[in-house]
């Protein structure tokens, strides 16, 4: 039995994707005691070793010192077990414990602290005593942190998974959530990321609830303890009451089946009440998601984000590699549309493999096409693959993060290169596709007339918009409250490429996360965009919605929306021009 298993907590984060699940904690990423040896010292090099030990207590104070300050006032009942964390550091039975341990036996801190916890947590137990069988857990987060901070944590395998768990961790990476197994995975937890970090977009391509951005999630839930996670709601229950547990299994079952009569309809096109039709695509990682787009009645892919292929490899993938699973993709949606971006790695996503420079801001730095443009022969590989595949089905091409007009230039003139070795090759390809860029940093808007004498479409990647225009990290908790895509500026910048890209007969997209959420679908509507691209499970939500809704009074909503002065001004004509019909909505 878990031994935190006593008293029910209420822990809050970043609703980083829908639904419920109830489960069992799987801590990932802990350290791994066993790699805790053991080594003897000479009389000499105690105090180093001693001091070492208070250097690693001191890290962990500051880190819980940390957590309790950053605690909102709302939740400072979480704060308490930091302090009881604290408390436990300074204990004689502890500390001067380890300490005496190191001196007389002259044996390394790690192993002092792993020796001096196991007697006292045997101690606590013999006790039979509830109260103090329940401070064994906080001993482990205690004693764990000290010796995370003197060893350095090492990897867990999650292949090692027996059953289907919910995955508590400090930080997935994309390339980790990117592997999760669905037979073993319920759901996640993390202390950080926010709503748009790319872990939370896999998270609800996967279409498993997850919180993010729950600070101190590692400390205060233990390792199969029972957690209720409410991803809707960015809430997470450790040790839930009975009655507790029987409301979410409740809410469970009515979250399931409102996404079942979803998909009732999701084949249905999305006509606006006067007319209008949209095309509403979903956005994938891997080709096995593409399923998932068909299933949700999705109008094409709007977006493959093709470096989920390249994060989990050793080496690169080769040409044929990719052509493979390109042309799975084009096939499978054929003749819908497949819009494929190329390589948009660095930012969040970096390649494990990849030696480089330690970059200060990855967000600012050799990401995406920049990264392309310097490495000419893997551009030029996935360019190839590209090409190949467009013969299977009707294939257009995405250039990420593109900031200035040189950039598409080179851009394309690798593509012609790219063809003319396929020519030469005599292997068959079709250059007969169109070429888009995503508009994703303001300089990009700004410049859009010119962009678009190089362009066939534009697509609007608001993820990277709201975060290069705001100057806010879309993957740091501690300025999502400031992430907000209905800040005037957004929506003027938006309203600004849509009325140059649709003078200059350009299609317009839209496949950042804002395409999902349907609280944008009137704004979105009044900007005039053609098509939008979405998570898989948001496509019949999103279709619902843009069939209730008339594009012209869209379009004077708008109008009213650009005077305004700040998001929650917006928010407000939101509510009461469509509360009824977007705020009902269940999720
Ligand atoms: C975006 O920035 O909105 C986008 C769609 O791309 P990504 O989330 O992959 O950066
Ligand atoms: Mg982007």
């Amino acid at each position: 039995m878990p031994s935190s298993m006593f008293k029910e907590k209420i822990l809050y984060g970043i609703n980083a994707s829908p639904g419920i699940c109830i489960g069992n904690a799987y801590l990932l990423n802990q350290v791994n005691m066993d790699i805790v040896e053991k080594y003897y010292l000479s009389t000499k090099a105690l105090p180093a070793e001693i001091k070492r030990f208070k250097a690693a207590v001191k890290k962990t104070r500051d880190e819980l010192n940390r957590l309790i300050k950053k605690t909102p006032d709302a939740m400072q009942r979480q704060t308490g077990i930091f302090e009881s964390h604290l408390m436990m550091l300074k204990d004689k039975m502890l500390y001067d414990k380890v300490i005496e341990t190191c001196e007389q036996e002259q044996v390394n801190a790690e192993w002092a602290v792993k020796n001096v916890a196991a007697n006292l947590k045997m101690m606590f137990h013999q006790m039979e005593n509830p109260y103090l069988s329940a401070r064994v857990a906080d001993l482990t987060h205690v004693t764990d942190s000290v010796i995370k901070n003197l060893v350095g944590v090492q990897k867990v395998d999650m292949s090692g998974m027996k059953k289907r768990v919910i995955l508590v961790a400090d930080d997935l990476s994309p390339a980790q959530t990117s592997q999760i197994s669905l037979k073993k995975t319920q759901g996640f937890v993390t202390n950080k990321g926010g709503k748009t970090s790319h872990t939370s977009i896999i998270a609800r391509t996967l279409g498993i609830p997850a919180v993010l951005g729950l600070d101190g999630a590692t400390d205060l839930i233990s390792d199969d303890d029972l957690i209720i996670v409410d991803g809707t709601e960015g809430i997470v229950i450790v040790n839930p009451e009975e009655k507790t547990l029987l409301d979410f299994a409740q809410r469970q079952e009515a979250y399931d089946n409102y996404e079942a009569t979803l998909t009732l309809n999701s084949d249905i096109c999305a006509k606006t009440t006067d007319n209008v039709r949209l095309m509403v695509m979903g956005n994938i990682e891997l080709p096995e998601e593409t399923d998932s787009v068909i299933s949700h009645g999705g109008d094409g892919i709007g977006l493959y984000r093709t470096e989920f292929q390249y994060l989990n490899c050793p080496t690169f993938p080769s040409e044929d590699d990719l052509f493979e699973k390109y042309k799975s993709v084009v096939e499978a949606m054929a003749p819908k549309p497949v819009t494929i971006r190329t390589l948009d790695i660095n930012g969040d996503k970096a390649i494990g493999s990849m030696s480089g420079p330690h970059e200060t801001n990855p967000f600012l730095g050799l990401r995406a096409i920049r990264y392309c443009l310097k490495n000419p022969d893997i551009f030029k590989t996935q360019l190839k693959a590209i090409l190949r595949s467009a013969v299977f089905g009707n294939v257009k091409i995405l250039f990420p993060m593109i900031s200035c007009y040189d950039e598409i230039i080179m851009a394309r003139e690798l593509l012609n290169q790219a063809a003319s070795v396929l020519d030469g090759e005599g292997t068959t390809f079709n250059m007969d596709i169109d070429i888009g860029i995503m508009l994703e940093i303001p300089s990009a808007i700004i410049m859009a007339d010119k962009l678009a004498e190089q362009v066939d479409f534009f697509s609007f990647g608001t993820n990277d918009l709201i975060q290069y225009s705001l100057a806010i990290d879309r993957g740091n908790r501690d300025v999502a409250y400031l992430y907000d895509g209905l800040q005037p500026a957004v929506i003027r910048l938006m309203k600004h490429a849509a009325d140059v890209g649709h003078k200059k007969g350009k299609k317009m997209s839209l496949c950042g996360e804002m395409a999902a959420d349907s609280l944008y679908t009137p704004i979105i509507l009044g900007l005039g965009i053609d098509e939008l691209s979405m998570n898989p499970r948001s496509i019949p939500i999103v279709k619902n919605i843009i069939r209730a809704i008339s594009m012209e009074e869209s379009r004077q909503f708008l109008e009213e929306v650009l005077k305004q002065r700040t998001a929650s001004d917006i928010m407000e004509m939101l509510q009461k021009t469509y509360g009824s019909l977007l705020m009902n909505k269940m999720y």
